[in-house]
């Protein structure tokens, strides 16, 4: 049986094909999010890989900020549900996954078998997000991928105080008219990250394994530093940015199967 995951994201959109509920066969990330045509070119980039027509698929779902514009699904969920659905299909003893997008921060508790237990949203503002790395990587005028090597360099990150993205923006800018290295000051940028997500986190029990989801998770100077943070190793796949997508498709075939396999699932 195949399905079909969908996470419209504030900057970018994730499509992936699932067979079984389990094997991933083709994934797609465009970056354009809600309010674009992203969306459907990420679907219908992840079914020419797969060559795939719509009409062999079983079900799909939805997720993400951008889920309620895509009519087309049969299914829908929240981004919790989808990241910690896709992070167990990576790391099936995962009890925190700690997800980092364009514009908000999650961190997700699970029982041991995988249910959500609470879970923490910082969504209210862009400092601990993806959207404060675009914005200094913008300053910086590389891309976002960009900051991982630089901050890696550094030995002696700075220390961006502003707990604000402009305030931030003028600190940054300030820092290296003062000769500050580049390289520190984006070690900084990236530990401001991580420390922000750090506090989100510690502000419930986090449970080890900890694995790390969203595009945010691609950077590897955040990573470490929020490993350091939070004294826990974090679990890191590159898969970490499709797993809201992948978690959809897998919610897309439990449901189906809880219909007992039909596969002309009704409209939401
Ligand atoms: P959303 O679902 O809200 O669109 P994503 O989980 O796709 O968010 O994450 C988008 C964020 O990921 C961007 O804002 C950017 O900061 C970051 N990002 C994307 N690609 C990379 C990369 N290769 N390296 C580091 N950061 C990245």
């Amino acid at each position: 049986m195949l399905t079909l995951g969908i996470d419209i994201g504030s900057t970018t959109s994730k499509c992936a094909l699932l067979a079984g509920g389990e094997t991933v066969l083709a994934t797609s990330l465009v970056f354009a999010g809600i309010g674009t045509a992203g969306a459907q070119e990420a679907v219908s980039q992840v079914l020419h890989k797969a060559g795939i027509h719509p009409e062999e698929l079983a079900a799909s779902a939805v997720t993400g900020y951008g889920r309620h514009v895509w009519q087309a699904a049969q299914h829908e969920a929240s981004e919790l549900t989808c990241h910690a659905l896709g992070a167990r299909m990576v790391f099936p003893q995962v009890r925190t996954v700690i997800d980092i997008g364009g514009q908000d921060a999650k961190v997700i508790c699970l029982d041991a078998m995988g249910r959500m237990s609470s879970f923490l949203v910082n969504d209210k503002c862009a400092a601990g997000t993806g959207r404060f790395l675009d914005v200094m990587a913008g300053i910086l005028q590389i891309p976002v991928s960009g900051l991982t090597t630089e901050a890696l360099r550094s030995c002696a990150p700075a220390s961006i105080s502003s707990t604000c993205t402009v305030f931030a923006e003028s600190e940054v800018i300030s820092q290296l008219s003062a000769g500050a290295k580049r390289d520190d000051v984006v070690a900084g940028i990236c530990r401001s990250v991580a420390v922000r997500t750090a506090a989100l986190a510690k502000r419930q029990a986090v449970c080890a394994p900890l694995c790390i989801s969203g595009g945010v998770a691609a950077n590897e100077a955040v990573r470490k530093a929020l490993a350091e943070e939070l004294h826990m190793d974090i679990l890191y796949s590159n898969q970490a940015q499709l797993f809201g997508a992948m978690g959809a498709a897998r919610l897309a075939y439990q449901k189906t199967m809880d219909k007992g396999g039909n596969t002309l699932c009704p409209k939401r």
